[in-house]
């Protein structure tokens, strides 16, 4: 069910309660009231009645004019033993015991007695009747019949309405997603026309999943685009191989071209690996951090290097910084393996770090000024011969991907054939 119908059936249910309520009341204190008057006109009737019956002396005057039935009030005179005397009693008169300026119910009727005692004649008993049918009056009862349910009829359309009109922003941003969802363009913003501070909070983090539904799509775009570019090589590496082994007779040529099957199948375990674990990265919006003593970290870390390649640590102490340590370690280690793969042989490394910096830099053969921009582009390489066979060209895209989820940026200065300098800026 929609929620302008569940609304508007809550509405009318809360409305109708409201409206039994308040009828239900009305009727209760209209007839309590009505009670009440009915027991005062009894009670004035009852004395009216005994102070034109009996004179200040006390005696009883039967012959006085007076009227025993009168404005729907019975009187009648009774006995000390509630024999009748005179006056008038309803046809369905219950005879009750007498008592003294008491009221009492009795089917129907209320009945009020006073005693009146005499000077010659003892005591005699005034009795007074009334019927007690109490009835709304006719204003009530058009009110309750015809004013009250129009009422409520046109407070429900009228909620209609307002709650349509509460409810079109929300139809307003379903229609913006579902053109969204058709189109499959998540490049698009949701524009809502409504200032409802709840529905712009919508709106915005409508927006928000739709950034991140861009860029995981995109990501996974990337990624199979990466797979199919990278693993192209190695397979048709793979198929000419096997082709060729299932045809040739020479058993050695066979293992040889069995040996290069393998080695590219390593391969291609290697580059699924790091594109998956590249792609994960990618999709990192959030990192754990942690404040740490970045000095201690630094002080650990070494070159692995094959070339002879001094390093030389600067590193001031006790910076502390919020970071998530395995890939801090990760970008520093990248950056140190790089200064080691395109450093010259017995060269010099320098991993510095001050307030607001970390710098590695080398003597080793440097970047043209025209590769500068490229470097932090996934695969890419300057010189493919010149790179070691299992770089990939994506340890830089690393480096980048991890200094952002840090809020980190990162510089290169570069001279070719001299060296380069890689800056990592904290951006305290
Ligand atoms: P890989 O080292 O796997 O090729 P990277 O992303 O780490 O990939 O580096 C991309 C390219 O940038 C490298 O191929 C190399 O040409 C160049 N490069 C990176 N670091 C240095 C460096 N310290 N000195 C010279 N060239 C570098």
């Amino acid at each position: 069910m929609s929620i302008k119908k569940r609304l508007l059936i809550i509405d009318a249910a809360l409305l109708a309660f409201l409206v039994f309520v308040c009828s239900f009341l009305l009727i209760y204190v209209t007839t309590v009231s009505q009670k009440e008057s009915l027991k005062n006109e009894l009670l004035q009737r009852v004395l009216s009645v005994s102070e034109q019956l009996v004179d200040p002396n006390g005696n009883i005057d039967y012959s006085a004019n007076i009227d025993y039935f009168y404005d729907n009030i019975y009187i009648s005179v009774h006995k000390e033993d509630g024999t009748y005397i005179t006056g008038s009693m309803p046809d369905n008169y219950i005879e009750t015991p007498l008592s003294d300026r008491e009221l009492t119910e009795v089917d129907g009727y209320y009945y009020y007695d006073l005693k009146l005692s005499l000077k010659s004649k003892g005591v005699r008993y005034l009795r007074g009747i009334i019927p007690n049918n109490t009835s709304l009056s006719s204003i009530v009862l058009i009110f309750l019949a015809i004013i009250v349910p129009l009422l409520t009829i046109a407070a429900i359309i009228l909620n209609y309405f307002l709650i349509k009109r509460a409810l079109s922003p929300i139809n307003e941003l379903n229609n913006e997603v579902n053109l969204i969802t058709s189109s499959i363009d998540f490049s698009k913003e949701i524009k809502i026309t409504s200032n409802d501070p709840d529905v712009k909070q919508l709106e915005t983090s409508f927006n928000k999943m739709l950034i991140r539904l861009k860029n995981l799509f995109e990501s996974e775009e990337e990624l199979t685009s990466d797979i199919s570019h990278e693993l192209r090589t190695p397979l048709s590496v793979i198929l000419g191989e096997t082709e060729y082994a299932l045809e040739c007779n020479d058993e050695k040529e066979i293992i040889e071209s069995l040996k290069v099957i393998l080695k590219e199948s390593n391969q291609m375990i290697r580059i699924t690996k790091e594109l998956l674990e590249f792609q994960r990265m990618k999709n990192h919006d959030n990192i754990s951090k942690e404040n740490l003593n970045i000095s201690m970290i630094l002080e650990e870390m070494n070159i692995i290097n094959e070339k002879n390649i001094k390093l030389i640590k600067r590193i001031k102490p006790n910076i502390y910084l919020d970071i998530n340590e395995t890939l801090f370690i990760e970008m520093i280690q990248n950056l140190l393996d790089n200064a080691s793969k395109y450093g010259k042989e017995n060269g010099t490394t320098i991993l510095e770090l001050t307030d607001n910096e970390i710098i590695v830099s080398d003597d080793g053969i440097g970047i043209k000024k025209e590769d500068l921009n490229k470097i932090f582009m996934r695969f890419y390489q300057v010189d493919k011969s010149r790179t070691n066979k299992n770089s990939l060209g994506l340890g830089l895209a690393f480096v980048n991907q991890i200094a952002k989820l840090h809020n980190f940026t990162i510089e290169v200065e570069s001279e070719f054939t001299k060296g380069s300098k890689f800056i990592i800026k904290f951006n305290k």
